[in-house]
């Protein structure tokens, strides 16, 4: 569009006033917000969006325009109500704007936000002290950034120096995010494929089976190919919460020790109590040699995210510090929302919370799949890292739609519905999951 600097300001007036309550929400207001939200996303965002969220193809007249938020519950500009099953797949594990979360956030923000680049950070510093304590095994340094995939592509920049090799071993199905890194050990080929060539290099091994990952490593070794380490989810998340057998994790440790290569657990989803430990490979006990974190780490109020490993292996960070850097990466706001993020874990036990409510919730959506044979095909997962496979993509997409309907946000979209992710906060009252089971089952009613 041809530029207009009159209009850029008029424009960004309007929503000023709007964030700030200079204008006052009358119902004709969040009308036009509504209507507008819908025309910028068409011009502006990608219109693709408006064909596969159901906030825009089954709300009527109004799109669903997210407006606010807390706890478990969102709320539309026009004040319709939803539960939030989704959990921001993963990102919301303590609830939208955790009080202790936002308080720390406001406190830091009026003191400052970021960083000079030059004075030392004491958020970030005793974030990394405050993970180190956390972590398994020996692992003690971290790196932050923003996104989950800034977190796996700094795993990968880090087993490369490291062992002077460049080689990975991913597995099929997984998803470690969409920069061209992280993308290069994806085992999906929608995303992969049209980008190739990526980070040349790469093996994919079955998830969940061992086997198959030792002749990949060991073919590896046989000709040649050399493999800086393996990267693995404790729980694939993306991939429909596969969890995979219970000497998995143990047999890739002593693998990966065997052929000397590191072991990379992208916790980006399954970290911080996700899956009823602090940290998805506690379930089996094992120590990786750098793990990924993101979505839950910033307590769903800043982004945070990063990368950790051994002093070993930071050794050869140190000679240049400047060998990974970025500009608002471990920024003291998202540090302050991590730390309190991790002192809510801690003091309100959200990994046990959320082993017994995915125990909970499996029994009930198992139940409804034994009440209702021929609709849902397995019901699976690991603390509320919860996936429902439907016998196809067609009764999935309708089930998800008649929860929508209902006021239950749950995961699955238009052209892939046959897996839908149940990802509720951790701290989620007992009263909305049996709701939502609830309303699932008279979603499941209406497809007989
Ligand atoms: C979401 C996710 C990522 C990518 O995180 P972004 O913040 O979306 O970049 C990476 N790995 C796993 C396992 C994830 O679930």
């Amino acid at each position: 569009m041809p530029r207009n600097i009159e209009n850029a300001k008029a424009e960004v007036q309007w929503i000023n006033n709007i964030i700030s309550g200079k204008t006052e929400l009358t119902q004709q207001v969040k009308e036009e917000i509504s209507t507008k939200t819908v025309e910028n996303f068409r011009d502006h965002i990608n219109k693709g969006f408006l064909e596969y969220r159901k906030s825009a193809t089954i709300a009527g007249d109004f799109a669903m325009t997210e407006w606010s938020g807390q706890g478990s519950i969102i709320t539309d500009m026009l004040g319709r109500e939803f539960i939030d099953m989704l959990g921001g797949y993963g990102l919301y594990s303590l609830g939208i704007r955790h009080p202790k979360v936002v308080e720390a956030v406001n406190a830091q923000l009026h003191r400052s936000p970021q960083y000079s680049q030059e004075l030392l950070d004491p958020l970030r510093a005793q974030l990394g002290r405050v993970l180190g304590e956390l972590t398994p095994g020996d692992i003690q340094y971290g790196f932050f950034a923003n996104s989950g995939t800034e977190g796996v592509e700094g795993a990968l920049k880090l087993a490369k120096l490291y062992t002077g090799k460049s080689g990975f071993i991913s597995t099929i199905g997984s998803f470690h995010g969409k920069t061209a890194g992280s993308l290069s050990v994806m085992g999906k080929s929608v995303y992969r494929k049209p980008l190739l060539p990526l980070l040349g290099n790469v093996k994919y091994a079955p998830y969940g089976d061992a086997d198959a990952m030792e002749i990949e490593l060991m073919k590896a070794a046989t000709v040649g190919d050399d493999i800086a380490g393996i990267i693995v989810e404790p729980v694939q998340g993306e991939a429909g919460a596969i969890v995979p057998p219970d000497d998995y994790w143990p047999r890739l440790r002593e693998m990966c020790d065997r052929y000397g290569v590191l072991l990379i657990a992208d916790e980006v989803q399954t970290g911080f109590g996700r899956v009823g430990e602090i940290f998805g490979v506690d379930c089996w006990d094992v120590a990786p040699d750098i793990m990924a974190f993101g979505k839950a780490l910033g307590g769903g109020v800043v982004p945070c995210s990063g990368f950790m490993s051994t002093a070993k292996i930071w050794e050869c960070m140190e000679p240049n510090p400047f060998m990974h850097t970025t500009t608002t990466g471990g920024n003291p706001i998202a540090c302050a929302s991590a730390l309190a993020a991790i002192g809510v874990m801690l003091e309100e036990d959200t990994p046990k919370q959320s082993a017994e409510k995915g125990i909970y919730m499996t029994g009930k959506l198992n139940e409804l799949k034994d009440r209702y044979p021929g609709m849902i095909k397995e019901v699976r997962g690991k603390g509320l890292l919860i996936g429902i496979e439907f016998v196809d993509g067609e009764v999935g997409y309708h089930v998800v739609a008649g929860m929508f309907k209902r006021g239950v946000l749950t995961g699955g979209t238009l052209n892939n519905a046959q897996t839908i992710r149940i990802e509720p906060a951790l701290t989620v009252p007992y009263e909305l999951l049996d709701k939502t089971v609830e309303i699932m089952e008279e979603a499941i009613k209406d497809q007989i």
